[in-house]
């Protein structure tokens, strides 16, 4: 919104804090490089060059503690669901968590004894992206949307100087 009468013209911006918080965090969101399945391999593709996650600002991190998103992508079984949980809660806050491909949202084919049927039975998911595998357009789609839901975030500067908690979009 430009100022009125204003010597600098349409050089002068007015906004809020939220507004700059989010749109910051929407352009820099560091997924951890975990994979568990055929999706990764989908998602480390989404990362090359031909479709470079880099230009959003979407940048991978070998570390918990340098990441701020986790993409669920592939199979979760019981016995893997342990190290998932602790790898999230090593994970600063805010975070953000996507179920990439059937596996991931809902146990896809495998009705088994030792597959998790959702992630979300455990984690907190923000964005589903559906498909056996989902192809890079699709994770490209659902990181746009995750862009788009923490843009609508409200209280994220207060939340971040210790006064209250974010407030996320209504579904
Ligand atoms: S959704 Fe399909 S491609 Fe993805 S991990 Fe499951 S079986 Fe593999």
């Amino acid at each position: 919104m430009g100022v009125e009468n204003n010597p600098l013209g349409e050089n002068i911006i007015t906004t809020s804090l939220d507004t700059v918080v989010n749109w910051s965090r929407k352009s820099s969101i560091w997924p951890m490089t975990f994979g568990l399945a055929c999706c990764a391999i989908e998602m480390m593709a989404t990362g090359a060059s031909s479709h470079d996650l880099d230009r959003f600002g979407i940048i991978f991190r070998a570390s918990p503690r340098q990441a701020d998103c986790i993409i669920i992508a592939g199979t979760v079984t019981k016995k893997m669901l342990p190290v998932i949980k602790t790898v999230y809660e090593q994970m600063p806050e805010p975070k953000w968590v996507v179920a990439m491909g059937a596996c991931a949202c809902s146990g896809g084919v495998f009705d088994t004894y030792s597959v998790v049927q959702g992630i979300d039975e455990a984690l907190p998911v923000d964005v589903y992206i559906p498909g056996c595998p989902p192809r890079p357009e699709a994770l490209l789609y659902g990181l746009t949307k995750l862009r788009e839901k923490i843009m609508k975030e409200r209280n994220s500067f207060g939340n971040a100087i210790g006064l209250g908690d974010r407030l996320e979009p209504a579904a």
